[in-house]
């Protein structure tokens, strides 16, 4: 056995009810674990837990492995793929920070997956594109519902003795029309972005049903197999099959794009804001495209909402208030109390350092007879020399200590210079990270609580 601890190999599974599929996710990891040395390898999984719509906290297995992770426990994670550990885009990518962070080898174990990606923006990319193949798979094993669906935007559906006809809904028809003619114009992920917008108010629906329906050759009266179109004879067609192509052509790039702008939404987000109303941590939407995206609460109460970019522009204005109201005298006062008590204990080594010297000098002159050549007395003086280079440090702590304190005005003032003008976006907001302990969203206005208040002036907590 090595010294350090082993760290764990784990398998995480996840198995709706509905399906069998633990054997099928737990052979596909069979050709790795068989590497593993058995007392090393730990197999979570999550039963029962149907579609994806439970929260981590019921999900205890996969809490049980963050813990770990977090831990620094887990070397290697396994999982089918992608689609098993996260019930939805942002869950991902909190996840994958921490798997990042922690440095665990993932590895998914479904023959398709792409491969973990440890830069967090195109791993997130990549989750995206795993719900799609999800979709895929679904649409692939269920044939009858993509030649028959019981409800489609844009048609009316009758129920016949064999089965469902269609018919074109004219106004709603017309839409369709419409969106797949302009979606094959977008040029830019701007113009992709406001069409999504315009078309979700016009269809009253979400950006990702519009997304959807973009993706349905069924409006052409077809359906799709692999890489081949096949015809749908019962249903009337709304655009050409080319029509279609030539949308679908720019979506793919377009489509790669906005979900990257997806993540970076998440990036932007440094500090998770409090809803007044119910005190808890408020959740981050996208719903609005081409905006930065907005955070919000409703739980049994009315809406709280505030969007990123305000609420960053209001963290900003507090950090730039906060420091011009800097305390000096307060601040002064902590660095003073700080410099002295290093310069106690520095002086406590010092005392120490050279009672040790003269006690082994006292023991060469007394004991030995230095003329003559002693290993004993050769290694009393090494000691010496080891005593002195430490006491030359001390000294020079010392100086320094001094010299801090003699310029501790010109100190407090340059840090206060610094703070405030020389501030990159990423200092500025990892200092807002350390500065405010939280920060209350209500109607019209923001509460924030400072940590370190005691550097600041009271007028900036009223
Ligand atoms: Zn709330």
């Amino acid at each position: 056995m090595p010294d350090s601890p082993a760290q764990l190999k784990v398998l995480y599974m996840r198995v709706s009810s509905e399906n069998q599929s633990e054997e099928m996710q737990l052979n596909a990891a069979k050709r790795y674990l068989e590497q593993y040395n058995p007392d090393e390898v730990l197999i979570l999984c999550d039963h029962g837990i149907s579609a994806t719509k439970l929260p981590l906290h019921k999900r205890p297995q996969l809490a049980k492995l963050l813990d770990l992770v977090r831990e620094d426990k887990v070397d290697t994670l396994l999982v089918y793929q992608r689609d098993r550990l996260a019930r939805d885009f942002y869950e991902y990518l909190t996840i994958i920070s921490e798997l990042i962070k922690h440095d665990v080898n993932v590895i998914f174990t479904a023959s398709n997956s792409p491969q973990f990606n440890k830069d967090i923006v195109l791993e997130g990319a990549y989750a995206i594109f795993a719900q799609h193949e999800g979709h895929l798979i679904n649409k692939r094993t269920s044939d009858a519902r993509k030649q028959a669906p019981h409800r489609i935007f844009g048609y009316n559906v009758t129920k016949t003795e064999n089965g469902r006809s269609y018919s074109i809904n004219e106004q709603r028809g017309e839409l369709v029309k419409q969106l797949f003619s302009e979606a094959a114009n977008v040029e830019t992920l701007e113009e992709f972005l406001s069409l999504l917008t315009k078309y979700k108010k016009l269809m009253k629906r979400k950006v990702e049903d519009v997304l959807k329906i973009l993706k349905q050759p069924f409006y052409a009266g077809y359906y799709m197999t692999q890489n081949e179109y096949h015809r749908l004879p019962h249903v009337p067609a709304i655009i050409t099959l080319d029509e279609y192509k030539s949308a679908n052509k720019k979506l793919e790039q377009l489509e790669k794009q906005y979900y990257e702008l997806k993540a970076k939404t998440q990036d932007n987000v440094f500090i998770r804001p409090i809803c007044f109303i119910c005190n808890s941590e408020m959740s981050l939407k996208m719903n609005t495209v081409g905006t930065e995206g907005y955070f919000l609460c409703n739980r049994n109460h009315e809406l709280v909402d505030i969007s990123i970019q305000q609420l960053n522009r209001m963290i900003d204005e507090i950090v730039t208030e906060a420091l011009n109201n800097l305390n000096t005298n307060e601040l002064e006062k902590k660095c003073i109390s700080f410099l002295t008590s290093l310069k106690k204990a520095n002086d406590q080594d010092k005392t120490a350092c050279l009672q040790a010297i003269r006690h082994i000098e006292y023991k060469l002159c007394t004991t030995y007879n230095l003329s003559k050549p002693c290993n004993e007395a050769q290694k009393l003086l090494e000691e010496i020399r080891a005593l002195e280079s430490k006491l030359n440090n001390i000294v020079q702590k010392e100086q320094k200590i001094n010299e801090c304190l003699r310029e501790i005005n010109e100190l407090v003032r340059l840090i206060q210079v610094m703070l405030r003008e020389n501030l990159e976006d990423h200092e500025r907001r990892l200092l807002a990270k350390m500065m405010i302990k939280n920060l209350i969203v209500h109607h019209d206005y923001v509460t924030c609580e400072l940590f370190f208040h005691e550097f600041f002036k009271s007028e900036v907590l009223t």
